[in-house]
């Protein structure tokens, strides 16, 4: 069934909000996001600018936005292996380094305990100059622009914003899953959005805009059938698939683990297959801005709808 207030909350997505920030954030002014590079004549790392970038964008949206730091290190690049899975174990003298979760929150009108969360891990390959554009600055764009279509939304239940971190280790999302289960969050849905639109070169050439929807266990599989269902009520065009996965992986991974479920990741294909995947070329103007803006509207619309009670 479809409602008015999610079409109209999804034409509020701008192909051009998700572009500058792509751009601002996988090309210029930063390259890369990663604790391991700076930008020359720069203080800051390029993970630690990123992090200020997105709060700054955050905080002009009305959002407080809060840290939680974890130790962590780069991946070492062992180049005997397969070009896209280069990254291995760290060395003894690799330094470690402080990363940030970032988390924005809206709390809910009427059942602000439960809460529908969509989280993006927001760094770029340790081990590899790569930009890192599908992988993640594509989902990281996504769950940024879904908090500015929902500043001034008056929502039911809370929404909160992650930001994370997958490609230094160990990965952030693990402690921010561990202290949501200490805490005994109540989170109703977990979106994690990530590599969206990042599809086959047959894919590309074939104009196809495409979205996967894993769930691993039983219970995330009614939030990859809502996106099925999103996807057809609002005419959003995406030629979406949901698919099971076999153990948890990823930042949603991390989620299952940790004793929730529910949790899903939308991705622009399964098994990954851009063919840029965690390479030097993995840059923003190969990026489908169309297919992202596309994704980034079933995404609002599945947590709109798991906001309005309408699954
Ligand atoms: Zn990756």
């Amino acid at each position: 069934m479809s409602n008015s207030l999610i079409s109209d909350l999804i034409k509020l997505v701008d192909a051009n909000q998700l572009r500058q920030n792509l751009f601002s954030l996988s090309k210029s002014p930063l390259p890369y996001r990663k604790l391991n590079h700076t930008v020359p004549g720069n203080i800051k790392n390029t993970l630690y600018q990123t992090d200020d970038f997105i709060q700054k964008k955050l905080e002009s949206w009305g959002y407080g936005v809060q840290k939680e730091g974890v130790k962590v290190r780069a991946f070492s690049c062992d180049i005997s292996k397969p070009k896209a899975h280069q990254y291995s174990s760290p060395t003894e003298e690799s330094p470690w380094f402080t990363a940030y979760n970032l988390y924005a929150k809206k709390t809910g009108l009427v059942y602000p305990e439960e809460i529908i969360l969509f989280l993006s891990h927001k760094d770029s390959q340790s081990w590899v100059d790569s930009p890192g554009a599908y992988d993640n600055c594509s989902g990281t764009v996504s769950t940024m622009e879904i908090a500015r279509v929902l500043k001034d939304y008056p929502a039911q239940r809370s929404f909160w914003f992650l930001f994370c971190n997958e490609e230094h280790t160990p990965w952030t999302s693990v402690s921010a899953a561990e202290n949501a289960k200490s805490r005994n969050d109540n989170l109703v849905a977990i979106f994690n959005l990530d590599s969206m639109g990042g599809k086959s070169q047959a894919e590309i050439n074939a104009g196809l805009k495409t979205n996967v929807t894993l769930f691993t266990k039983p219970q995330g599989e009614q939030f990859a059938d809502l996106m099925g269902e999103v996807n057809r009520v609002y005419s959003i065009g995406l030629n979406q698939r949901k698919q099971k996965r076999e153990t948890p992986g990823d930042d949603d991974g991390s989620f299952i683990k940790s004793g929730f479920p529910i949790a899903i990741m939308n991705v622009g294909s399964f098994p990954y297959a851009d063919p840029n995947y965690h390479l030097e070329t993995d840059i923003p103007e190969l990026v489908d801005i169309q297919n992202l803006w596309m994704s980034t509207q079933a995404s609002l619309a599945a947590g709109l709808s798991v906001d309005l009670g309408e699954m």
